[in-house]
């Protein structure tokens, strides 16, 4: 359900309170417990847009009764393995070097644990390796080689993570990187910017419990060894089983500056709603903004959106300015488009 007052779960979950109040208490009930609302409603998964069969599937599991955490790994990784999606696992654009290093990072509402690895190399699955660490130490983070090493040891393979596009395309970056690079282009098109990409997901199923995961190749043609948000819990994702969930997608270091997956949610245990909280957070980021990614008008030059979901399964996002995001419910997988900060 969006988070507007009127959409078919707020009606039906209003309606079954004021029933299940009177039955159960002799006195008139202003609000019914949270658990029997939370009884009317159907799991909800929320993620960036390019998580269309994500949502839908993790919608499946947890339907079938697959952990919330799980089935959102599952989701993401449909995208980790596609080697179409050039901004997340096997197919990601590469740093500057040609090298694919990767964040993911996730979050288990039930039992409040998180698990993260930065900067990953030759695994296309990162945010499995999150959840490793999440589930075998006693840590939150691994990174680079030792995160490499970690998941070897749980039988992952090494694996070549650039296809012949990505490849392509950081040939093409290198070859035209400004007028004094030293490698020659037959095809010059012109300096090609960073590009942004990522998939978060945050579910929530019809007990109320929540996970999240975030997972990504990072900025194209980044600075060897920069992790972004994505690994970065209280950035990238964050989930509070008592709140509600949160993650990110699009210039990280902005994010990061506000801590935005985390805001997210302290936004909503202030009572706003998902898509309210989102903007909110995009404000908090617009203020921490350094001049050099401003505008003549003072606006951001730059892409960010959150995606958040409650314990009541109402969900929302929002963005700097228009942007797509995924979301499946009830009524099924669908693109809707996100609240924005600018038009
Ligand atoms: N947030 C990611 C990062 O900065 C990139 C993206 O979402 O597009 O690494």
């Amino acid at each position: 359900m969006s988070d507007s007052p009127l959409s078919r779960r707020t009606f039906l979950g209003t309606a079954g309170a004021v029933v299940a109040g009177t039955a159960l208490t002799p006195r008139p009930v202003v609000a019914a417990p949270a658990i029997l609302r939370r009884s009317f409603a159907a799991p909800v998964a929320i993620s960036s847009s390019n998580g269309l069969r994500g949502v839908a599937r993790a919608v499946e599991l947890v339907l079938a009764g697959t952990d919330t955490l799980d089935a959102g790994i599952e989701g993401v990784k449909i995208q980790e393995l596609d080697p179409k999606d050039s901004s997340v696992g096997y197919g990601g654009l590469p740093n500057e070097e040609g090298v694919v290093q990767l964040d993911a990072s996730c979050m288990h509402g039930p039992t409040k644990r998180a698990g993260a690895v930065g900067a990953l190399e030759g695994i296309k699955t990162p945010s499995e390796v999150a959840r490793l660490v999440m589930k075998y130490t006693p840590h939150i983070m691994l990174v680079g080689k030792d995160a490499q090493r970690f998941a070897l040891s749980y039988g992952f393979q090494l694996e070549d993570l650039l296809t012949p596009e990505s490849r392509e395309a950081w040939l093409q970056w290198r070859a035209n990187r400004g007028a004094n690079d030293n490698w020659l282009s037959p095809d010059v098109k012109g300096p090609m910017r960073h590009t942004t990409g990522t998939i978060n997901m945050n579910v929530v199923n019809a007990a109320g419990d929540i996970s999240s995961v975030t997972t990504t190749s990072g900025l194209s043609w980044k600075v060897p060894g920069r992790v972004g948000d994505s690994a970065a819990v209280g950035a990238g994702q964050y989930t509070d089983n008592e709140i509600g969930a949160a993650g990110s997608t699009g210039l990280g270091e902005m994010n990061i500056m506000a801590c935005g997956g985390f805001l997210t949610v302290e936004h909503m245990r202030q009572g706003m709603s998902p898509t309210d909280a989102a903007l909110a957070t995009l404000k908090r980021v617009v203020a921490m903004t350094p001049p050099r990614l401003l505008d003549e008008r003072g606006r951001p030059n730059y892409q960010l959106q959150f995606y958040a979901v409650n314990k009541k399964g109402q969900y929302g996002a929002a963005a700097m300015t228009r942007s797509p995001f995924a979301v499946c419910d009830e009524k099924g997988a669908r693109i809707e488009q996100c609240a924005t900060l600018f038009s």
